[in-house]
């Protein structure tokens, strides 16, 4: 089978529905309708937007900056600023999509449901008539002799004026996505830098005391040494799982412990139990205390960390609870104290793909134009999403960069088909 159409979409999760939309719209306000179909290899569409935040989807968040991003700041300052949360936000709401804003500045449907996100999504895309090819996996995309493309699929061939290359990274690959955009990229003449998992939970040491604290969550304080150098420090909440760690910091974390194991420099997880203490101001108040009360280890952190936490971090270190402070040997102290500010994680690696929410690297953002995500190798070829070296931290912003790079492309694409100058 062999057809024609004026833009094809070339893997269709967030960011290629993204696009499709925005195409579809323009090319209606500019005189269209431009005939674009989007292949799929899956067999339904949206696998991500479904399981994304715990269902509910977290579509986005108040406040956007390129300081949430790994990637090219400038670039991707520039690319958030022509899409931000507002006009994400009024996006939504013009679909029918009603959002709320939870305390942490996340945004989520108000039906608290990531199948309406993907319904709304959808709708739009059938108003606009874009059309759908599902359980079509692309695996061969060329240029052609007149400017345009050969698109090689599952059911024949699709030769199409424009391209927007939405096949995401590696993340959750059941989902579809599983690296081939990346080949599909490079034969075209892009560089794609070395993948690796992001948002991911942590492995540790079978041997570690994390298994029975498995369920408890609370603040903590994690920094990631590379080389003796400390790559990443930020504050959350760490979750306890029976095989490691997980929770909001340990994922924001995990793509700095896994460039830095790959890296082979040595690279160390430190976790300060008790987030704006320092091995100072604890020795300060373990002296007085020790002074001036009779007061036991255990009771002294009952208050500031969960029991169950206290009770594995002092059987970790051989302390008994009940010790008076006044008679906790100075070693002992000094021990106790450097675990609760900095006690060593022991990674031993990363859950990999099928856990990993992003893919940190991919196509260099250099490759392409911000303003249009037009590709500087290959004219008409547009790249958006998770395929591109860019990747944000948890809290809806890995969505917004798919609408703002899939609005860009499909807005850029979308005019040109009525033949305007992008
Ligand atoms: C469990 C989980 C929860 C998440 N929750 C959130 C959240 O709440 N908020 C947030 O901001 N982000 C979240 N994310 C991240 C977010 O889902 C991704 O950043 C986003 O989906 C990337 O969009 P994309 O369109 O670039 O890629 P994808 O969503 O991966 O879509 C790529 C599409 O391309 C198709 N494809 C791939 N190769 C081919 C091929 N050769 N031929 C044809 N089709 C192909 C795939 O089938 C897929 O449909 C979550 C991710 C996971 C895994």
């Amino acid at each position: 089978m062999s057809e024609t159409c004026d833009i094809a979409i070339v893997g269709f999760g967030a960011a290629g529905i993204a696009a499709g939309i925005f195409a579809g719209q323009k090319a209606r306000e500019t005189g269209g309708p431009a005939h674009i179909v989007a292949l799929d290899g899956a067999k339904t569409i949206g696998a991500k937007i479904r399981v994304s935040g715990g269902t509910r989807c977290n579509v986005t968040h108040e406040r956007i900056s390129a300081q949430d991003y790994n990637g090219s700041k400038n670039i991707v300052r520039n690319v958030l600023a022509a899409f931000d949360a507002q006009a994400a936000m009024r996006w939504f709401e013009e679909m029918g999509v009603k959002l709320k804003r939870e305390e942490t500045g996340k945004l989520f449907p108000v039906s608290d449901s990531a199948r309406s996100v993907l319904g709304a999504l959808m709708r739009r895309c059938e108003e606009l008539g874009v059309e759908i090819w599902t359980g079509c996996r692309v695996h061969e995309l060329m240029t052609d002799q007149a400017g345009g493309f050969v698109i090689g699929h599952e059911r024949g061939r699709l030769d199409a004026e424009r391209v927007i290359l939405a096949t995401g990274g590696r993340s959750l690959p059941r989902s579809g996505s599983d690296g081939f955009g990346y080949e599909l990229a490079r034969r075209l003449g892009h560089s794609v830098t070395a993948t690796y998992p992001a948002l991911v939970p942590l492995v540790l040491d079978s041997a570690f005391f994390h298994a029975e604290l498995s369920g408890v969550s609370h603040e903590v304080e994690l920094a990631t040494v590379c080389a003796g150098k400390a790559v990443d420090r930020r504050r959350g909440s760490l979750l306890w799982t029976h095989f490691g760690i997980s929770g909001p910091v340990v994922m924001d974390a995990s793509r700095h412990w896994v460039i830095g194991r790959a890296s082979g420099g040595g690279v160390e997880m430190r976790c300060g139990l008790l987030p704006g203490e320092t091995v100072e101001s604890l020795e300060v108040e373990l002296v007085r205390l020790a002074a001036g009360s009779g007061q036991s280890v255990g009771r002294w952190l009952a208050g500031r960390l969960p029991e169950r936490v206290v009770a594995a971090v002092l059987k970790h270190l051989g302390i008994d609870s009940g010790t008076p402070l006044p008679q906790l040997p100075r070693d002992r102290r000094r021990g106790l104290v450097h675990a609760l500010t900095g006690l060593a994680l022991p990674v031993v690696g990363d859950r990999g793909w099928n856990y990993a929410e992003v893919t940190a690297g991919g196509v260099p953002l250099a490759e392409i134009d911000y303003r249009t995500m037009e590709s500087r190798k290959v004219p008409g070829l547009h790249l958006v999403g998770e395929i591109l070296d860019c990747d944000g931290r948890i809290g809806g912003f890995n969505f917004q960069w798919a609408w703002a790079t899939g609005c860009l492309a499909g807005g850029a694409a979308g005019n040109c088909r009525a033949g305007r100058a992008l």
